[in-house]
């Protein structure tokens, strides 16, 4: 029987389940080491998948107003020709449809919901401790204050203290050889979907983020993991965007001082089964940290959440549901993390591109079985 929740982590998946778990009547406390409970202002995209979690989890309708969804792609040339346009659903379902969102936007909306499920949020503290005895943790924060639960939830991001600590012989996160640019810019009325320019030794897409924003992401390969000090980054970011036609040249020419720019290399790692020991489990990123080459990395941590919370309402041991999450998410976890990092090697090796297209279809076309 599960009746106290810590969540350590406030990221998309730590909430997704909190949330969950507390709609389901268990007490639940999130904690969160950032004070200010902040998230980088970068946008995110969103595939079918995201957005039917977020439908379950019932912020879908705040997404749309906020964020953007839609559906289809369109694939440009580098000097910005459109190649393809693939046809749009009259009425899409959440699963058919796609998107973006600031990730801001999303950290409000979400931790909105928390609040609203009954949530006890405490910010700016670490779990020091934690003591399982078998019938329940004993946790010491770093604020001297304790408390004991039924069952944690490690939702710490890449970089877990849990996965150190329960397990210290895991690799550390793995450079995959690429680095990511993200930009926000003013959206044109015509960018009404995800746009991917094609044929380029850098991979660019465009996606809309509101009413009136986009973000723009590309992918470099830079093999020797280099730091770009914040002083360099436009103008490199604006190298990088020099070969592109279509709505690039405008873009570029607005990025200035005050352009929200945002770098991060690539790193991947996929913890194997199970994620728990005792009544101590990890989920989204500190147990699967994907490369966003399939946009699933917030959908699989959200799903986590969702299920570990149906889990644990259908099973009267915290064996048995720990068991039951992990029969449901490895695999599918696997399947994202893989062929995100598999996609991205097809990309690094810049041959025939034709691998990475089938292999993603065929990805996305098993992430909209149910989860
Ligand atoms: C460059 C890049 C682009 C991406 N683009 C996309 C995309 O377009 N679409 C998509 O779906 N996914 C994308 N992802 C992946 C996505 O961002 C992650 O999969 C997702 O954020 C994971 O959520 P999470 O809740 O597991 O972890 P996080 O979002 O990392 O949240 C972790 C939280 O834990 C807190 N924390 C950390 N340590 C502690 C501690 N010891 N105690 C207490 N709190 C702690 C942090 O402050 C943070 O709030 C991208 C990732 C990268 C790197």
């Amino acid at each position: 029987m599960v009746d106290r929740v810590l969540v350590i982590g406030g990221g998309v998946g730590g909430m997704s389940a909190a949330i969950s778990l507390a709609r389901r009547g268990i007490a639940v406390t999130l904690i969160d080491a950032d004070p200010q409970w902040r998230v980088y202002g970068a946008g995110i995209s969103l595939t079918g998948m995201s957005l039917r979690a977020f439908d379950d989890l019932g912020i879908l309708d705040e997404v749309r107003a906020r964020g953007f969804v839609g559906a289809g792609i369109r694939l440009r040339s580098v000097d910005g020709h459109v190649i393809m346009q693939s046809p749009v659903p009259e009425h899409p379902l959440p699963i058919q449809s796609s998107g973006g969102i600031m990730r801001p936007v999303l950290h409000d909306i979400l931790s909105r919901t928390v609040r609203e499920a009954g949530v006890e949020v405490r910010l700016g503290i670490k779990a020091v401790r934690m003591d399982d005895d078998g019938a329940g943790v004993d946790v010491t924060y770093s604020d001297g204050a304790t408390g004991r639960y039924d069952l944690v939830v490690a939702a710490e991001g890449i970089f877990s203290d849990t996965r150190r600590m329960l397990f210290p012989e895991t690799a550390a996160p793995r450079f995959t050889g690429q680095g990511c640019w993200r930009i926000l810019a003013a959206r044109p009325s015509h960018i009404d979907r995800t746009e991917m320019y094609v044929g380029a030794a850098v991979k660019l897409g465009i996606n809309p983020v509101s009413p009136t924003e986009m973000y723009l992401f590309v992918l470099e390969h830079v093999p020797d993991n280099p730091r770009f000090a914040p002083e360099q980054q436009l103008a490199h970011l604006a190298g990088l965007l020099a070969p592109f036609g279509g709505d690039i040249p405008a873009v570029r020419a607005s990025i200035g001082a005050a352009s929200q720019v945002n770098y991060r290399p690539l790193e991947w790692m996929l913890l194997p089964a199970p994620w728990h020991k005792g009544r101590i489990v990890l989920i989204g990123d500190a147990a699967h940290a994907t490369t966003p080459h399939m946009a699933s990395g917030a959908g699989i941590a959200v799903e986590d959440g969702l299920v570990l919370a149906e889990e644990v309402a259908a099973h009267a041991s915290v064996d048995s549901a720990l068991a039951g999450f992990m029969a449901r998410r490895f695999e599918r976890a696997r399947l994202v993390v893989e062929n995100s990092v598999r996609i991205g090697e097809i990309e690094m090796a810049a041959g025939d591109q034709m691998p990475a297209t089938m292999l993603m279809g065929d990805t996305m076309h098993q992430l909209q079985q149910p989860y």
